[in-house]
């Protein structure tokens, strides 16, 4: 019989199933933080308290109504945007409207960005003014009126934007949360899953809520074990700098879903900027600092940050990749921390699955040992299969699957990867390599996926494949992408394009054939995307009896510029 590993923690309470708006707003203390500041604008220093927050979330329900939302309807309102202050506006509103919202990368290219728009059926777009062009050309392709891409933050002439409607929908009338069931979409967010193109993982409300208990039940544990700080200013206990991406599940979950939970202060920054976070850092005394490990790897190999005061930092973690140990060490070398806070998740199941334990959480078992990721979370089940679907021994790695209530619905309009991701009896396939021992430790190995992770964003071979093949000229006959080890960061793969030529290919010569294909690509994806692993020409791609590219092949023999 096969092992199903079981959280440690206690068993999150049964609820019965409520809109996870009211699920956040109903918490008795949020009354008592009402004058504590909730977001800084990291670049005008514009400061919002958690009353003024809550009140423009609920005049914003109010104004999405007055623009034809119907609560509970049936539309799917896209935001492409940069992290904003609005942007945990405009989303919690949705969620008290029961009004599905989609989260388009910021940093994509028109390629991708069109791709996406037209995947999610988004029916109208709230955009930034930087990306307001790209909004208005991805609306386009994708059927969206043009009066229907919106401006969240930002003005324009001739355009709507988010401020304004909230300031003509001043009204003191509250609108009721619309009520919801279990499986009530509430976003939609991209992954590249296991294998083949970006596809739009379905959130709902059920699986929110069964999210945010995962840190109640373990903060209870910790509660236990820590206290804080007393509150020194008028900011919460905790002060962090929200540089990851809203559009992502990481930024998302610490930085709106789950924010309302404790008293903290976020400073918004618009996106990652190593000399903006630096001069934050002290300014603004910040205690929290959530990374991808290739930000950690920048701010270690910062004369700056190798020289500034740490000390108020006392929650430090990082989350969207594996944290090499070394890494880790440089990283927290300076800092007074109790807890690293790795975890380990996947859109697939909303946000997080496995998480480092507060020191003593479970008496003497499962403390910290090298290499550790962690442990499940409250409410987690975790089984380890060989690649035949046999049980693995403990210390033994093997495919991760996970089950909970914070496993999503799917994949909108995709049923085939639904069903080869998620199963009928609730288990996730993660496509990830873990091991686990008895104590109920897990343990990162790698991935089991073609998808890589470069700078912590998702990056799929398949996808890099298909825009390569439609490259106008016609220089290839066949492609497969992979990853290979980048010289930045250990365990950080980048991907490399092994490609066969076609006549004219060969015709042009292989050199100008490798520049052109390095253009197209800059110019068709984002930058994780680009293949810094470099192009290889070979006579064929290796292949099994099926057709399936025998990725791990490429990557033995595939040595930069040399023939297979
Ligand atoms: P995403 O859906 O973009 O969050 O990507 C999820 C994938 O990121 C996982 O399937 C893992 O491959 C990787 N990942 C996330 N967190 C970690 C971690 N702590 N250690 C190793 N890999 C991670």
């Amino acid at each position: 019989m096969t092992r199903v590993f079981k959280s440690l923690y206690p068993q999150p309470p049964e609820l019965s199933t409520c809109n996870y708006y009211n699920f956040v707003f109903s918490r008795p203390e949020i009354a008592s933080w009402s004058d504590w500041t909730a977001f800084i604008d990291g670049l005008t220093g514009e400061r919002r308290t958690f009353r003024s927050t809550v009140a423009r979330i609920e005049t914003a329900a109010v104004a999405l109504t007055n623009l034809g939302m119907v609560p509970g309807g049936a539309e799917r309102i896209g935001i492409l945007s940069e992290n904003c202050m609005d942007y945990p506006v405009i989303t919690l509103a949705l969620l008290k409207l029961a009004t599905p919202f989609v989260l388009f990368p910021a940093f994509g290219t028109v390629h991708e960005s069109i791709a996406l728009v037209k995947l999610s059926q988004a029916t109208c777009l709230f955009v930034s003014l930087r990306l307001f062009p790209l909004g208005l050309v991805a609306a386009k392709a994708a059927g969206i009126p043009q009066d229907r891409v919106y401006l969240l933050h930002g003005r324009a002439r001739g355009t709507h934007n988010f401020g304004d409607m909230i300031v003509q929908a001043k009204s003191t009338d509250r609108l009721a949360t619309c009520p919801v069931d279990d499986r009530t979409l509430a976003y939609l967010v991209f992954s590249s899953g296991t294998s083949g193109l970006p596809k739009a993982v379905m959130i709902s409300h059920g699986n929110l809520i069964a999210s945010a208990l995962q840190p109640i039940v373990m903060g209870a544990v910790v509660e236990k074990l820590y206290t804080p700080p007393p509150l020194k200013t008028d900011e919460g206990v905790h002060v962090s700098i929200c540089f990851t991406p809203l559009y992502h599940a990481m930024g998302l979950h610490i930085y709106i879903l789950r924010f309302f939970l404790i008293p903290s202060t976020t400073i918004m920054i618009p996106k990652w900027d190593l000399n903006l976070v630096l001069d934050l850092i002290p300014k603004y005394k910040v205690t929290d600092l959530v990374v991808v490990p290739a930000m950690a790897h920048q701010l270690v190999n910062s004369e700056r940050f190798n020289t500034m005061d740490l000390s108020n930092l006392s929650l430090v973690g990082s989350g969207a990749a594996h944290m090499p140990s070394d890494l880790r060490a440089r990283f927290t070398m300076r800092m007074a921390i109790k807890w690293y806070s790795e975890g380990y998740g996947l859109s697939e199941c909303t946000v997080s699955a496995i998480f480092a334990p507060f020191p003593g959480s479970f008496g003497s078992r499962a403390s910290h040992v090298p290499g550790m990721t962690g442990v499940l979370l409250p409410g987690m089940e975790a089984k380890i299969l060989r690649e035949d679907g046999s049980d693995t021994d403990f210390g033994e790695p093997g495919e991760l699957y996970l089950r909970g209530k914070n496993i999503a619905l799917g994949y909108w309009n995709n049923e085939k990867a639904t069903k080869e991701t998620f199963f009928p009896d609730g288990w996730l396939k993660t496509g990830d390599r873990f091991k686990a021992d008895a104590e109920g430790r897990f343990f990162y190995i790698d991935r089991v996926k073609d998808t890589l992770k470069v700078s912590g964003v998702q990056v799929a071979p398949s996808e890099i494949e298909t825009v390569i093949l439609d490259h106008p000229g016609r220089l290839i006959t066949d492609v497969a992408v992979a990853g290979v080890q980048g010289m930045r960061m250990a365990d950080e793969k980048i991907p490399r394009a092994w490609v066969v030529l076609s006549d004219a290919g060969k015709k042009k010569g292989e050199k100008a054939v490798i520049q052109e294909l390095n253009a197209w690509v800059k110019e068709q994806l984002s930058k994780p995307k680009w293949l810094r692993g470099g192009i290889v020409v070979v006579n064929e791609i290796p292949k099994s009896p099926t057709g399936k590219v025998l990725r791990r092949l490429l990557v033995e023999k595939g040595h930069v510029r040399s023939k297979l």
